[in-house]
C-alpha cells in the first residue's frame, strides 16, 4: 500500500510469522546490494512491486530469482538478515520468525550450513547490539527441489535446531505451488515433526491443490501460510475448513500480498474475513515486505480500514498471535507481559 501506518499501528507490539528473508530486503538494502554488484544491471523496478501494481504469481517467483542473483555471498546475507531484523523491530515487531531457503552459490563457496550459520550469526549480533525483538528461524524448504533436497533440508534444520540454543524452531515449506507436489515432501515434514521441529506449510495458495492440502493437513502442520483456497466460496471445501478448524491450525494472513500476487481479487475479499469471523486464530503478516513495498503496521492498519476492525480488536489481534508463535511458554509469558507493559502508551 506504500503509505505511512498512523502512529498507533507503529506503536502496537506486533508478532510477525511469515517473512521470507529474501523477500523481506527494503529499498535501502537493495540499493547497497546494487552498489556492490553493478555488473548485475538489475533495477530497483526489478527487485520490488510498487503502488496500485499486480504481478501474476510466475512473475513473483521471477522477482525472488532477481534477488537471489543479489544476495550470494555470506557477506550479503548477513547484511541483509541483520537489516531485516533491524527494519521489523524498526516497525514495532517484538518477535519475528524469519524464514529462508539455504542456497549453496558456486561462485562465492557459500554451502547451506555456511547460509544457515550466517542468519544465526545476524540473530545473535542484533540481540548484542540490544536490538528490542526476540527472532527465530525457520528453515524453509522449496518444494520445486523435491524429495532429496527436503530430507537434507530437515537433517540440517535438526541438527541445527540441537545447536543454534533454540534460535531454530522449524521448517516451512513454501516456493511455486504450481510445480510438485506435497506427496514428494510428506516423508521429510513427517520427519521433521517426530524430531520436534515445528511445521509453517504454505497450503491452498492456488485453487488446484485441494487433494494436497488434505493430505498435508493430516499431519497436522502446526501454522498454515496463506490458505487462500481453503474455504468452500472459493472451490475449498467444508471438510478442508473442519479439519483446520477441529486441529485450531492458526493461519498467516497476507493483505498485500496476495492482492499484489491476484490470487485474491481485492482486499475487501480477503480471506481473512472468512476466518476472522469464524474467531480462528489467524495471524496478520507481511510475507515479503521487500517485494510487496509494505510493512506490518501497515498491514494491520488495512485489515482495520478494510474490515472496520477498532483500535481495540486491533490490539486483541496482535496480542492473540503471541499464542501462535513457536518459541516455548517462557518466550509466551514474556511476550504478554511485554504487551501489558506497553498497552497505556499504545492507548494513550
Ligand atoms: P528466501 O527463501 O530466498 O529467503 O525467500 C524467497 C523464497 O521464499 C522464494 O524463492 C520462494 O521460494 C519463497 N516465497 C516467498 N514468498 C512466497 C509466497 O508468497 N508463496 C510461496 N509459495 N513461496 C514464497
Amino acid at each position: 500500500m506504500d503509505n505511512e501506518a498512523d502512529i498507533f499501528y507503529r506503536t502496537l507490539p506486533k508478532v510477525e510469522l511469515h517473512a521470507h528473508l529474501n523477500g523481506s530486503v527494503s529499498f535501502q538494502t537493495i540499493e547497497k546490494l546494487l552498489s556492490r554488484k553493478p555488473h548485475l544491471n538489475i533495477e530497483h523496478s526489478m527487485t520490488a512491486i510498487g503502488k496500485g501494481q499486480r504481478r501474476t504469481l510466475d512473475e513473483c517467483f521471477q522477482v525472488f530469482k532477481v534477488i537471489h542473483q543479489l544476495v550470494d555471498s555470506e557477506e550479503d546475507i548477513l547484511m541483509v538478515a541483520t537489516d531485516v531484523i533491524k527494519e521489523f523491530a524498526a516497525d514495532g515487531v517484538k518477535y519475528l520468525e524469519l524464514r529462508s531457503t539455504p542456497r549453496e552459490e558456486r561462485n562465492t563457496g557459500l554451502t547451506k550450513k555456511k547460509y544457515i550459520e550466517t542468519i544465526i550469526k545476524a540473530i545473535q549480533q542484533c540481540k548484542n547490539d540490544g536490538v528490542d525483538i526476540k527472532v527465530r528461524f525457520l528453515v524453509a524448504i522449496d518444494r520445486r527441489n523435491g524429495t532429496e533436497v527436503a530430507i537434507e533440508t530437515v537433517k540440517m534444520a535438526e541438527e541445527f535446531m540441537l545447536s543454534s540454543d533454540g534460535l531454530v524452531v522449524g521448517i516451512d515449506l513454501s516456493g511455486d505451488p504450481m510445480v510438485g507436489h506435497g506427496k514428494d515432501l510428506l516423508p521429510a515434514l513427517q520427519k521433521a515433526k517426530d524430531c520436534g521441529l515445528k511445521l509453517s506449510l504454505h497450503l491452498s495458495e492456488i485453487p488446484s491443490q485441494r487433494e494436497e492440502t488434505d493430505l498435508l493437513l493430516n499431519l497436522p502442520p502446526d501454522r498454515i501460510g496463506h490458505g487462500t483456497f481453503l474455504h468452500p466460496d472459493v472451490g475449498g471445501s467444508q471438510s478442508l475448513v473442519e479439519k483446520v478448524l477441529k486441529k485450531k491450525i492458526p493461519l498467516e494472513l497476507c493483505l498485500t500480498s496476495n492482492v499484489k500476487g491476484q490470487t485474491v481479487p481485492c482486499y475487501s475479499n480477503h480471506h481473512f474475513k472468512y476466518w476472522y469471523k469464524l474467531g480462528h486464530p489467524c495471524v496478520i503478516c507481511t510475507d515479503d515486505k521487500g517485494v510487496f513495498s509494505t510493512d506490518l503496521s501497515q498491514e494491520y492498519q488495512l485489515a482495520a480500514s478494510t474490515f472496520g476492525l477498532s483500535h481495540e480488536d486491533i490490539w486483541e489481534h496482535s496480542q492473540q498471535a503471541i499464542d501462535c508463535i513457536f518459541a516455548p511458554d517462557d518466550v509466551k509469558q514474556q511476550l504478554k507481559q511485554k504487551w501489558i507493559d506497553m498497552k497505556p502508551q499504545v492507548f494513550k
